[in-house]
């Protein structure tokens, strides 16, 4: 949704109806310093002022019509949409709006609906604006926001790609994560097959769309099909290997109940020659490694993590562990006080880049402000 660009569209449309008003002021003469004083009012967000203005002024002159249009304004600002929503409804019935007029009633009847959380009614009236008027954008782009609201992916899927056709830009990445949003539904209803068809459709659009993976080869586990579970998440490794990490407890889990522990080395060995931008990988080995007790493995691996990422925390208290496994002491300590006066751990924690939002999952779609990719630069 574009909140602002409609704050500043409703602003501009009041500024020029007063200066509109002030020209025909000559001509129309009924209560008219009233209602110019309400949509003052507006202007200066003095809403409870405007709305007790605007009532006398419809009173005055029933019709007023751009009167009633503000009044449901400001019922909807004042946290009224269901009013605001009966004041523009009933100006549908009049016969002989100018068209323009009708599709201003209309966009707020949008607004008022989606406000007051009737997001099937304010997709029924933005549909029908939009059926009037194709090259509606800004409609547009509200009818996608309400179909994500009411996680229709399906046809915000559609929406989102007419709107990209429209302004010439390519989605792909998002597109993906509607048809991985509906994968999920799909599986969740225990529609295993028909969810995998959506997130392999996912993968299609968006090759590094990293969620479709990881759920396609989790349809596979819940159907105990191994194979093709770790299949996918082969790919995965190939597809995305600066994201990789977020498949390792999928991937350790699975060999494991494979009974494939030698793969696992193999796998992320496989990660490490990808150069990823995280020492996830290693340190996955170097755990691998301290638990077989092959210490001068994990050891050499350490110093390679700490040569390639020398700030990181992690990769130090892993050559530390592997000391300290070995009763050297004196070592482990010194590394610990390198540890020490760079910086205190931290947990990784995912925030949402637009509103904050934080969660110790990685998502795609923040749940407090519905943006989406907000979360993929995670704090190091
Ligand atoms: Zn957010």
């Amino acid at each position: 949704m574009t909140p602002t660009i409609i704050g500043i569209g409703s602003v501009i449309i009041l500024a020029a109806s007063l200066l509109l008003f002030r020209r025909n002021r000559k001509h129309t003469e009924r209560g008219p310093s009233l209602y110019m004083d309400a949509l003052n009012s507006m202007l200066e967000e003095k809403h409870q002022e405007a709305l007790e203005k605007l009532k006398l002024t419809v009173k005055a002159d029933t019709e007023n019509i751009m009167a009633y249009i503000y009044l449901g304004v400001v019922l909807r600002k004042l946290k009224l949409p269901v009013r605001a929503s009966k004041v523009h409804k009933n100006l549908l019935v009049r016969n002989h709006l100018p068209s323009k007029q009708l599709n201003t009633i209309l966009h707020h009847l949008i607004l008022d609906y989606q406000e007051a959380g009737m997001a099937d009614h304010a997709v029924e009236v933005a549909e029908r604006l939009i059926q009037s008027n194709k090259h509606d954008l800004e409609t547009k782009t509200l009818l996608l926001s309400l179909y994500e609201e009411k996680q229709d992916w399906d046809k915000a899927f559609f929406h989102r790609q007419s709107l990209n056709r429209w302004m010439k830009k390519k989605d792909q990445d998002i597109l993906a994560l509607y048809k991985v949003q509906a994968g999920l539904r799909q599986t969740g209803d225990s529609h295993e097959r028909e969810g995998r068809i959506r997130f392999r459709e996912a993968i299609k659009l968006y090759k590094k769309c990293v969620p479709a993976y990881l759920y396609w080869s989790d349809s596979y586990r819940r159907e105990g099909r191994n194979n093709e579970a770790l299949k996918i998440l082969k790919e995965f490794l190939q597809a995305v290997p600066e994201w990789a990490h977020l498949g390792f407890d999928r991937l350790k889990t699975l060999l494991f109940d494979m009974g494939r522990y030698g793969d696992i080395e193999a796998l992320f060995n496989l990660v490490i020659r990808k150069k990823p931008n995280r020492p996830d990988a290693y340190l996955e080995l170097m755990d691998l490694y301290v638990r077989a007790g092959k210490y001068d493995k994990a050891l050499d691996l350490a110093q390679k993590s700490l040569d390639l990422y020398p700030d990181n925390s992690r990769c130090r208290m892993a050559l530390i562990r592997i000391y300290e496994q070995q009763n050297r002491t004196d070592e482990a300590l010194e590394e610990a006080k390198k540890l020490i006066h760079k910086e205190h751990l931290k947990n990784i924690i995912f925030a949402c880049s637009h509103c904050g939002f934080e969660s110790s999952d990685p998502l795609w779609l923040c749940p407090q402000c519905r943006h989406w990719k907000t979360f993929l630069n995670e704090p190091s």
